[in-house]
């Protein structure tokens, strides 16, 4: 079950409540999020349960106590009234705003940070990605400049006061991009690394979790929960695309599943149309249908100079496709009442 507290309730409230949930011989999950605590109660027992709700029910300071009986609880939709806001530095996602996420595939020198920053920043983008640690297939590829490509992007939000998403590829990169970066990315292919996400976690900073290549919905947000398991709401997840029968683009992307996700979380749900499809030309039809459908946002990669990019070449926007895009964004986010 859940346990959603008031807004504003002290520490030693809280205490109380999980004080009260362990004695029913359950477990507690506290969760921070940027309203409202909420405190995951699990155990087998239905008898207790029922004991434990009610009693739980009485406290002045409990809002609610609502049953979960899916596999993820503290990242569903049940465990609070609306849809939440996630903040990454001084920039949001949720309800009310489209914000976009953009910049190159890796960071790789300080001059193509600095022009993708400055291009993305101009254009519109709230956020700056750029990757550090590069889960790359071969081994043979570039595989990011590690800690220089977290200090330089350090020095970019400097310069243009992005907030800077960057991934760690594995438990042991935390720190570093913890030190570094405003949101901690988790790649697709680590979508599953248990141990990155409790190390995510553990950080209280925002993470924004991919999908998994082959994930199914209810996989993916059981990863969430690993995320929010250890204390931690701050989850922004990413659809990006998953392996079919089909081999026109790189993935296959199924906007459908925005409005899906949506309805079985309340965390904000973004789209990243540059891995799913992995072809520039149909980057921004897809950016115009994730806002159509609902979604939070965008990860979108950009490049000065995409054809000579070290990586993900042909899907990395130029800088003017980009603007043209964000200025289409805007007019429609106009439209539906949403600031971009
Ligand atoms: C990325 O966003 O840099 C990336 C590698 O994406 P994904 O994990 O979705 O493949
Ligand atoms: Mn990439």
């Amino acid at each position: 079950m859940i346990v959603i507290l008031k807004t504003g309730v002290p520490e030693e409230q809280v205490q109380k409540v999980v004080s009260a949930i362990e004695a029913a011989g359950f477990r507690a999950h506290v969760s921070r999020g940027e309203e409202r605590t909420v405190i995951g109660a699990i155990g087998t027992s239905a008898e207790t349960r029922r004991h434990l709700m009610e009693m739980l029910e009485g406290f002045p300071f409990v809002d609610r106590v609502v049953p979960v009986l899916k596999p993820y609880k503290l990242v569903s939709a049940e465990a609070r009234a609306g849809r939440s806001t996630v903040r990454v530095g001084n920039e949001a996602l949720g309800p009310g705003r489209f914000t976009v996420i953009a910049g190159p595939c890796a960071v790789e020198s300080e001059e193509q940070l600095l022009a993708a920053a400055r291009a993305v920043k101009a254009a519109g983008a709230r956020l700056l990605r750029g990757g550090a640690y590069k889960p790359r297939t071969s081994p043979y590829d570039f595989q990011g400049l590690g800690e220089e490509a977290l200090r330089l992007l350090a020095a970019a939000r400097a310069e243009t006061g992005l907030p800077v998403v960057t991934e760690a590829r594995g438990p042991e990169h935390i720190p570093k991009v913890a030190q570094y970066a405003d949101a901690i990315q988790i790649g697709a292919r680590n979508m599953q690394n248990f141990d990155l996400l409790t190390e995510a976690g553990r950080t209280g900073m925002p993470v924004v979790l991919k999908r998994g290549l082959a994930a199914t919905v209810e996989e993916w947000l059981k990863a969430a929960e690993y995320v929010a398991s250890v204390g931690n709401l701050n989850i922004i997840l990413c659809e990006r695309g998953v392996r079919t029968f089909e081999p026109a683009l790189r993935f296959t992307q199924d906007l459908a599943i925005v409005p899906v996700v949506k309805e079985l979380s309340h965390l904000p749900v973004i789209v990243d149309p540059s891995h799913a499809s992995g072809r520039r030309s149909v980057v921004p039809a897809v950016c115009r249908g994730a806002l159509g459908v609902g979604a939070d946002g965008l990860l979108v990669e950009v490049h000065p100079d995409p054809d000579n990019a070290q990586c993900d070449a042909a899907q990395q926007l130029h800088p003017d496709e980009f603007r043209t895009m964000m200025d289409q964004i805007r007019q429609l986010a106009a439209v539906m009442g949403l600031t971009a």
